[in-house]
C-alpha cells in the first residue's frame, strides 16, 4: 500500500505572515488521511516546523552535496533536518534551469539527503520541444536512470512527474499522457530496483494542479498524489487538493 502524499512546493514564496496559511490548513486537516508536505523558502522552514507540528511534514527545496564546508549560501541535509525538514526537493525543472543542474548534481544530492536519513523528492519531466519532438519516456527515462542514486527505496524515495510546460501555465496534460508516464516510471523503477521496491514508491503529478482539476488527475493508475506550487501557497486552494487526494 502507498500513502498518498499532498507535497507543496512554495519556491522563492513566503514570509513570516504566510505562516498562518500553514496554521488554517492544519485546522482544516487535523487528521489528515494522506501524508502532507510543505516545503518553503528556507529562511521560513524552522518556523514553519514548528506551527506545522506533527500534521504536516516540511522540507527543503534544494541542498548541496556536503555535510558542511567552504560553499557560501548553500545549505546541506543535515542543516534542513535540524530545522525540522523531513523531505528534499531535487531535481526541479526550476533548478535544473536556473542553476544548470544536470541529472548527476542531482544523484549526488540525492545521496547526500538519504544520507541524512531524509526522503529525497526527485522531479523529472520533459520541456514542451520534447514533448513535441522527441520521446518523451526515453528524455523521463534518462532522467531517472542519471538522477537517482542506487541507495533508493520506497522509503527515502518519491518521484515527481512535472513536464515542464504544465508548470504555471494552467496547461496540464491529458490524462491518458500523465498516465502513460506515470505507468513507465512505475516500470523503469521496479526493472531496476525490483519489485517490492518498485511497487512501494510513491510517484506524484506536479503542473498545473489546482482543486478544479485535481479529482481527474487523482484517478489515473499509478498517481499516488501531487507536487503542487502556486495552489499550495493559501490553504483555500491547497485543501481541496488534500481532500481529493483523500477521496481519490
Ligand atoms: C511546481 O513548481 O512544482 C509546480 C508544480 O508548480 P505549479 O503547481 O504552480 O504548476
Amino acid at each position: 500500500m502507498r500513502r498518498k502524499l499532498a507535497a507543496g512546493n512554495w519556491k522563492m514564496n513566503g514570509l513570516g505572515a504566510g505562516l498562518s496559511e500553514v496554521a488554517a490548513l492544519k485546522a482544516a486537516h487535523p487528521a489528515p488521511g494522506v501524508d502532507v508536505l510543505l516545503c518553503p523558502p528556507a529562511t521560513l522552514l524552522a518556523r514553519m516546523s514548528e506551527v506545522a507540528g506533527d500534521t504536516i511534514a516540511t522540507g527543503g527545496q534544494d541542498c548541496h552535496d556536503a555535510k558542511n564546508g567552504a560553499h557560501t549560501g548553500d545549505i546541506s541535509a543535515a542543516m534542513l533536518a535540524d530545522a525540522g525538514a523531513s523531505h528534499v526537493i531535487l531535481g526541479h525543472s526550476e533548478r535544473r534551469q536556473d542553476h544548470d543542474e544536470t541529472d548527476n548534481d542531482v544523484r549526488q544530492k540525492a545521496k547526500a539527503v538519504m544520507a541524512a536519513g531524509l526522503i529525497a523528492v526527485i522531479c523529472v519531466g520533459e520541456s514542451l520541444d520534447e514533448r513535441e519532438h522527441a520521446n518523451t519516456l526515453q528524455i523521463i527515462g534518462g532522467q531517472l536512470a542519471g538522477s537517482i542514486p542506487d541507495a533508493a527505496t520506497a522509503a527515502n524515495l518519491v518521484v515527481a512527474y512535472e513536464p515542464i510546460w504544465a508548470i504555471g501555465t494552467g496547461k496540464i496534460p491529458t490524462l491518458d499522457q500523465i498516465g502513460e508516464v506515470h505507468d513507465f516510471i512505475r516500470d523503469t523503477l521496479e526493472r531496476r530496483f525490483g519489485p517490492g521496491v518498485g511497487r512501494s514508491t510513491r510517484i506524484l503529478y506536479g503542473g498545473s494542479v489546482k482543486p478544479s482539476n485535481a479529482t481527474e488527475i487523482f484517478a489515473v493508475s499509478n498517481v499516488d498524489g501531487a507536487l503542487v506550487g502556486g495552489a499550495s501557497l493559501k490553504a483555500a486552494d491547497f485543501s481541496p487538493i488534500i481532500t481529493a487526494l483523500e477521496q481519490a
